[in-house]
This record gives structure tokens, C-alpha cells and sequence, in this order.
């Protein structure tokens, strides 16, 4: 039996799951597209029905992948995907964003983000997302890789206060956003979206982990995962290529760490003392 899915709210008032699937490093070799396809199929049947992809991926590469898997299923789908800086002005947002429709074979995105700050001044890109919210191109627009000053910028504009999620560098080995951004973020109840939730896999191979993961018989990628989806507010989007990772990651929502658990991964991480700049990769 698949898992229930909890969710999360979106400051708009839409439900999210907390678990959703990943797509960086798909689409670029044809050889594997039949074996990604299937992967994010089998996530979607296990109820991750939040897909990750952006323009930048494979230079659509991804998001072709992503068309293929959610052929049939678009309306169960909730499609994120990003738009890179260097195209994040009026007339770019547009252009990149009917690109990536096309990748995607849908007529709309359900939350188009940012992928990272640029130099095209914010408000130009938000007035962009808000123009073409109200064309239906887009449901939602948020951002990705902002800290806390930023995403401060972004409140203080005209319709800035319409984001609706930024997307982070959040793990266990990159808990530095405790600190300032997460509390700032769930004070105005704006999800943060974890990305990198295992560190690329790393943790799936950290003996603290593996340690605390063999009292739940679970593996240590599923305890990162189990971590991060304990956090209010936030969004794991693990990718998995391989079906096996897919089922664990799905089956990490059933994980319930205990105070025990908790307080061993504090030791193993350690929470932030003091702000640090947030991290990208
Ligand atoms: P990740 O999800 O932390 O790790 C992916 C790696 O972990 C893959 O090698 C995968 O292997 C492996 N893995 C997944 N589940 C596992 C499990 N249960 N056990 C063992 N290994 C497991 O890293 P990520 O891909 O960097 O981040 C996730 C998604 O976030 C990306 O795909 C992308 O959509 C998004 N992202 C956004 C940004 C941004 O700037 N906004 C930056 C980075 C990533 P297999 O593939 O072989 O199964």
C-alpha cells in the first residue's frame, strides 16, 4: 500500500506533499530516459506527486523526461520547475517559460521559480511570474537559493508577497538555514523546498546514521529524509533514479524518529550557532 502523503499548505492556501521527486542529472543520456521515466512513474504511484525539474536540467533534457513520465497523469501532477537567471527579465520569462511548456508538454507550470539570484533587478522578474500567473501559464512563482536578506528584497516589492516557496540547500550536513532563514520563512508561512535532502547520496553512507537507522530497520538515506520531512514547513525533493531508492524514499514518510533519534542527530550535525551564509550547489 502506498503511504498517505502528508502535505504542507502554500501561502495561497493549496495543499503540497511533503515529498516530492527530484530530476537534476536525468535527461542526459538517452540511454537511461525508459529507466528514469519508470522511476518517477513508480514515485508518482507511490503518491511523490510533486516533480522537480527546471530549463536548466540537461538544457530541457529533464524536463522531457519529466513530459514522458507524467503522460496521462498531467491533473494528479504538481509540475515545479525553474527559470535561469540570464533569462529572468520581462521579455526572457516569458520566452523560457514557453520552452519549457513545450518540454514539458503541459499548458501550465504549478509553481515557477527563480532558479537563483541574477542581475536582472527583482521586480522586473516578479512583475514577469505575475504576468503570466494571471495568462495561466503559471498557478504559482517562487524562488530558489535566496537567504534571508533576499528574500526580505523580494517581500518589500509590489506583489513580492506572492511567492510561495524558495527552494534550499537543506540537509543534515547543511543545516546552517536553521539559524535565521527557516525561522523567518515559517513565521510568514512560506515553505522552504529542501533540495540535496540526502547531500547527493552522501548520507546514504554515514555510519551516525546508519546507526539510528538500524533501530527503525531503515536505511540512513531514508533517516536523512525522515529528518528533513520532521521539519515544519518544509519540502523533501529526493532524486532517484533507481526504483529501489524510489520505494525507500517513499517509505521514509512512515519513519517516526523519536526525541532519542533527534537528540543523536544533533550530535552527529550539530544545529547552527550563528548565521551562515546559505550554501548552493
Ligand atoms: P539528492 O536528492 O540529495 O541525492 C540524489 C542522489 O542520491 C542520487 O545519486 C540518488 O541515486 C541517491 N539516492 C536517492 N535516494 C536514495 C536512497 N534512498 N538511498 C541511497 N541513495 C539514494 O540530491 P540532488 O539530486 O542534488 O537534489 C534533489 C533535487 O533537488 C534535484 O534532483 C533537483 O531537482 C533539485 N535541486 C535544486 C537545486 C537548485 O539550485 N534549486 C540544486 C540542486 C538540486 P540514484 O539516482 O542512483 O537512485
Amino acid at each position: 500500500m502506498p503511504s498517505m502523503i502528508r502535505t504542507t499548505t502554500l501561502p495561497a492556501g493549496e495543499a503540497v506533499p511533503v515529498l516530492g521527486q527530484g530530476t537534476w542529472k536525468m535527461g542526459e543520456d538517452a540511454r537511461r530516459h525508459a529507466d528514469e521515466v519508470e522511476a518517477l512513474k513508480l514515485g508518482l504511484d507511490l503518491g511523490m506527486k510533486l516533480i522537480d525539474t527546471a530549463e536548466m536540467y540537461a538544457s530541457g533534457g529533464a524536463e522531457e523526461v519529466v513530459a514522458d513520465a507524467i503522460a496521462g497523469c498531467r491533473d494528479e501532477v504538481f509540475l515545479v520547475s525553474k527559470v535561469l537567471p540570464s533569462n529572468a527579465s520581462r521579455t526572457g520569462v516569458p520566452a523560457a517559460c514557453e520552452k519549457s511548456l513545450r518540454h514539458l508538454r503541459t499548458d501550465r507550470i504549478d509553481l515557477y521559480l527563480l532558479h537563483w539570484p541574477g542581475s536582472v533587478p527583482l521586480a522586473e522578474t516578479v512583475e514577469a511570474f505575475e504576468a503570466l500567473r494571471k495568462a495561466g501559464k503559471i498557478r504559482h512563482w517562487g524562488v530558489s537559493n535566496f537567504d534571508t536578506h533576499e528574500m526580505e528584497e523580494l517581500v518589500s516589492l509590489p506583489d513580492g508577497g506572492y511567492v510561495q516557496t524558495n527552494q534550499i540547500l537543506y540537509n543534515l550536513s547543511q543545516r546552517g538555514p536553521e539559524f535565521d532563514l527557516a525561522p523567518w520563512s515559517r513565521q510568514r508561512g512560506i515553505p522552504l523546498m529542501a533540495y540535496s535532502p540526502v547531500d547527493q547520496g552522501v548520507l546514504a553512507r554515514n555510519a551516525s546514521l546508519e546507526a539510528i537507522a538500524a533501530r527503525h530497520y531503515a536505511t540512513a538515506a531514508q533517516v536523512a529524509l525522515a529528518w528533513v520531512m520532521a521539519q515544519d514547513g518544509v519540502i523533501a525533493i529526493p532524486k532517484a533514479g533507481k526504483q529501489e531508492h524510489v520505494r525507500q524514499n517513499a517509505a521514509a514518510l512512515d519513519i517516526k524518529l523519536t526525541p532519542e533519534d533527534f537528540a543523536d542527530l544533533d550530535r552527529a550535525f550539530p544545529p547552527p550557532t550563528r548565521k551562515q551564509g546559505l550554501q548552493m550547489i
